[in-house]
């Protein structure tokens, strides 16, 4: 009797789970670079337009977070498409020492390609991502009719949500003041593309003043946009020359739109998510998304349209404004890490150079150096580890060695670090700071395995997806498998999330 009670709830329970969703025309997938899940909930009230839209209409996480270290742009963007850990997509931060190479590289620069649309310089790519995307296996399964297209105010940001296969991607190049792609997707820039930068788009916040903070008339201009609500609506801006021109959605198979933007993380770097600031953008991204909305909702009907959005990761308190409210925290002395390391070796082993090159809070040590000498290399680790971990505030360090080996001690911080672990890209030494303290000596950052820099919103809205709050669970890697199935593609093939059924239904 007793069982056959159960085997009722449970059938219950599964009729209530509705199949996927009907195909979209068009995916829009949405970053808020730096966008913490609580700017939902403290701001709420601020919320009038695409905000309120995905809050009312949309089917809400309340609980996702990320489950690798470090938190950062490269690697949340990387993950948004494809699902991958970087342990596997080999996207481990923004920059990363190549050891092959012999120098410090980003985690879309790319030697072989070259600027396109703007002034000559280097180009950027997806080639250092090893696994694919939404977007490719989109293409792979309608023989490229797809058009998948990556914008953003950063080149990863633009690139990496876009993926291999991408028709194209652009961002904004500081420098000119234009948006501007890369040899690796065409020799020149659609007509469309230039005829949004002949209107020079940024020079007409020249001398506007937002909250206080005036633009410079020319100059600096470029970069001191970024910092303000202007850089997200260039970027709105270009995404809707992209959505008319391109024909996204409108050409009888589904499109994608992967949208970042970017100026929210540099508000909230300069300024901290407890400032007038944040909370200001945020309302104007708020505004700012419902002028996309409805743009999207002329152009394709918002009924074909699967708006998907999350941010990249989260961000910590300013110390200081986290010291006022009796909270922990503080700012870790500058190169206290490299000179720990450099003085221990020296002491031990002899006074040579034993870093290759050391970014922040991650070590690479001289492997030449230490074969030369006849030493170990995990044990040279070892002895560096040791005294890092008696720096103040030094909450955990991993050696290569440990985590290549999954001798990392297996709590969730170190199932974070092994996550984000890729050993050809790795560093020696990877050392965290407790909760709340920072590198850096001015505002604040991201980075670490703590909820304020890995809870963010995942939020769905679309026809076939039931509105309503979700409080399981979830992680931003569910996204990717949950957009193949709701696409009846193939789930891209790094990806470790699972299939958020339980939003699927009317
Ligand atoms: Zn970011």
């Amino acid at each position: 009797m007793v069982m056959r009670k159960i085997l009722a709830l449970i059938l219950m329970a599964v009729s209530l789970l509705g199949a996927a969703p009907k195909k979209p025309k068009l995916v829009v997938a949405i970053v808020i670079d730096q966008f913490r899940y609580d700017y939902l909930t403290r701001y709420r009230s601020d919320y009038h337009g695409g905000f309120d839209l995905l809050l009312t209409k949309g089917a809400r996480f309340t609980n996702a977070r990320y489950q690798h270290f470090p938190t950062v742009t490269a690697v949340g963007h990387s993950i948004f498409l494809s699902g991958a850990m970087p342990a596997l997509s080999g996207i481990v931060a923004n920059t990363w020492y190549d050891r092959e190479a012999g120098m410090q590289v980003s985690s879309v620069s790319d030697p072989e390609t070259t600027l396109v649309g703007g002034l000559p310089g280097v180009g950027s790519s997806p080639r250092r991502m090893l696994v694919d995307t939404v977007g490719d296996e989109l293409k792979i399964a309608d023989d490229s009719q797809s058009r998948v297209i990556g914008i953003s105010l950063k080149d990863r940001a633009a690139i990496l949500p876009a993926g291999h296969m991408a028709n194209a991607a652009y961002w904004f190049d500081s420098k000119s003041g234009k948006f501007v792609s890369s040899t690796y997707y065409f020799a020149e820039a659609p007509a469309w593309v230039k005829e949004a930068n002949a209107t020079r788009p940024a020079d007409r916040y020249a001398g506007q003043t937002w909250l206080g903070h005036q633009m410079p008339q020319a100059g600096q201009l470029y970069s001191a946009i970024e910092a303000t609500p202007y850089g997200n609506e260039i970027v709105e801006d270009f995404a809707e020359r992209a959505l008319a021109a391109e024909q996204l959605g409108q050409r009888g198979v589904t499109d994608l739109l992967a949208v970042s933007f970017s100026s929210n993380d540099y508000v909230g770097h300069a300024y901290g998510p407890d400032s007038p600031e944040a909370r200001a953008i945020s309302a104007a991204t708020d505004e700012l998304l419902g002028k996309f909305f409805s743009a999207l909702d002329r152009a394709v009907g918002l009924d074909n349209v699967l708006v998907v959005l999350t941010a990249d990761h989260g961000v910590a308190p300013v110390p200081e404004v986290n010291a006022a409210r009796h909270m922990p925290g503080g700012r870790m002395p500058d190169g206290v890490i490299a000179k720990t390391v450099q003085d221990t070796l020296s002491k031990k082993y002899g006074k040579f150079d034993w870093i290759t090159a050391s970014l922040e809070s991650v070590v690479y040590l001289n492997r030449e150096l230490i074969a030369v000498r006849k030493l170990d290399l995990a044990e040279v680790e070892r002895t560096a580890a040791e005294a890092l971990r008696n720096v103040p505030h030094v909450f955990r360090v991993f050696t290569g060695a440990q985590l290549a080996t999954g001798e990392a001690l297996e709590d969730s911080v170190g199932r974070m670090a092994m996550n984000g672990y890729f050993p050809r890209r790795g560093a020696d030494l990877e050392v965290l700071t407790d909760p709340y303290w920072i590198f850096g000596s001015t505002g604040t950052t991201h980075g670490l395995p703590f909820g304020y820099d890995t809870h963010v919103p995942v939020i769905f809205l679309g026809s076939g997806i039931r509105a309503g709050e979700y409080d399981n669970n979830i992680t931003p890697n569910d996204i990717a498998p949950t957009l193949a199935t709701i696409l009846r593609v193939e789930t891209p093939s790094g990806a470790v999330g699972r299939v958020l059924v339980e939003m699927f239904g009317q």
